[in-house]
């Protein structure tokens, strides 16, 4: 794929995944046991410039273009899909809000602080009836005074028990559906704002990553964190919601690329009626198909990503790179496992846990059906 990436985003590739295989790869199982990625590991990532990868370097960011960034969320996802979930909801879904919808001051007190690793930022739309049904909004914003009172609870929030900073969207009284969503900046430590029920190493996949609920019981927002405008938060989310799906993409992708540099691997040295099962024909066929896929998907990611460099609508492109992406994730994590055979069922191999981490990138930011929803849209539109 070199031929596509300049220098600069070829030496950035290099250390990123540098990077990965040092400071991260070896570390993952005792990640997963403990449920949780130490802040340490952040702050050497915000060391490096990757906490602030698409925020301009006046705001404290790296200021790189998207090919760039997602050159970056590959080789991280490659390594740990927990580690690239907290990053992307960090960049790509958080610092995006606040870079695009905030005003001045909202970028001095927030985005700064978030960009250069010192805060840690997540994003919350989902909540317990309002998943692919987004514009079901039940948390509600109610005008008072200075501030707006806000009730509800969010569901399945990455980054959420951790996040320092985190993005709710809440609806003002009297509204339904898409009409009266907001976007606020909340911060860890409101009155009425706290975790509730957190899932990490007890779910299927993406063990280290702890997702959360999020409650809020009153909790007391000033009207200088409305981030945007009353009542714009729906354009805000299907705005953000395309910059979180390419970095699952690009996740999707690091998956893959792991599965199938393992398959090759192992085909290699495992032997069965006296040769390499790489001999095998019908492994050789999965092996060579993964190798596709996954170059076909980072084409996919590195169209998109250049879309949104050059400030052309990428909806299209985001659709078919996630959906595209998320599937040949799982078929090449379970073809990964079935080519390892009984030990890549066992915890002993890596393979395992890429099977389990493949099958989220189908369903966060938009499930695989509702991609599939936007491609048809799209294309069918006049
Ligand atoms: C590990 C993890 C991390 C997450 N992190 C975040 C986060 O940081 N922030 C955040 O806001 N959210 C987050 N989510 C939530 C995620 O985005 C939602 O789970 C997802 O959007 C699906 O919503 P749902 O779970 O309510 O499923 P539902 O919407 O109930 O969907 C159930 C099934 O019905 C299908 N379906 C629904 N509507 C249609 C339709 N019109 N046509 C066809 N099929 C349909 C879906 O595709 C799916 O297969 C996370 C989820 C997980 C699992």
């Amino acid at each position: 794929m070199d031929f596509v990436l300049t220098e600069e985003q070829k030496m950035l590739q290099k250390m990123t995944r540098d990077f990965a295989r040092e400071e991260v790869e070896p570390h993952v199982k005792e990640w997963e046991e403990q449920g949780g990625i130490p802040r340490e590991v952040f702050d050497k990532m915000a060391k490096l410039g990757m906490l602030g990868a698409t925020a301009p370097p006046e705001y404290g960011g790296s200021g790189m273009d998207h090919v760039s960034y997602h050159m970056m969320t590959e080789e991280i996802a490659r390594a740990c899909s927990s580690l690239r979930t907290a990053i992307s909801v960090h960049i790509s879904l958080c610092q995006t809000n606040i870079m695009k919808f905030g005003n001045e001051e909202q970028k001095k007190k927030y985005l700064v602080p978030l960009a250069k690793g010192e805060k840690l930022g997540a994003w919350a739309l989902t909540e317990p009836n309002a998943g692919t049904d987004a514009a079901n909004q039940q948390t509600r914003a109610k005008p008072e005074g200075d501030s707006y009172i806000l009730n509800g609870t969010k569901m399945f929030i990455s980054n959420g028990s951790v996040a320092d900073v985190v993005i709710i969207f809440a609806r003002l009284p009297g509204t339904e559906r898409r009409e009266g969503i907001c976007s606020f900046i909340l911060e860890k430590g409101m009155d009425g704002f706290y975790p509730g029920t957190v899932e990490s190493n007890t779910k299927l996949g993406l063990r280290a990553s702890p997702t959360a609920e999020l409650v809020m019981e009153d909790c007391v927002v000033p009207k200088e964190n409305l981030c945007g405008s009353e009542g714009q938060g729906w354009e805000i989310a299907m705005d953000i919601l395309n910059h979180g799906r390419l970095s699952v993409a690009a996740g999707a992708v690091g998956v893959a690329r792991a599965s199938l540099e393992e398959s090759i691997k192992f085909a290699k040295e495992r032997e069965a009626f006296g040769r390499p099962i790489a001999k095998f024909q019908m492994i050789s066929k999965m092996i060579a198909e993964m190798a596709m896929n996954v170059d076909a998907g980072r084409l996919l990611v590195l169209r998109a990503a250049s879309l949104m460099d050059r400030g052309e609508d990428p909806t299209l492109a985001v659709s078919m790179a996630k959906l595209f992406t998320a599937e040949m994730a799982m078929k090449a994590a379970d073809d990964a496992v079935q080519i390892h055979g009984g030990y890549g069922y066992s915890g002993e191999y890596v393979v395992e846990r890429y099977f389990r981490d493949a099958k989220v990138c189908g369903i966060y930011e938009g499930t695989n059906q509702v991609q599939t929803l936007i491609i048809a849209r799209e294309v069918l539109k006049d």
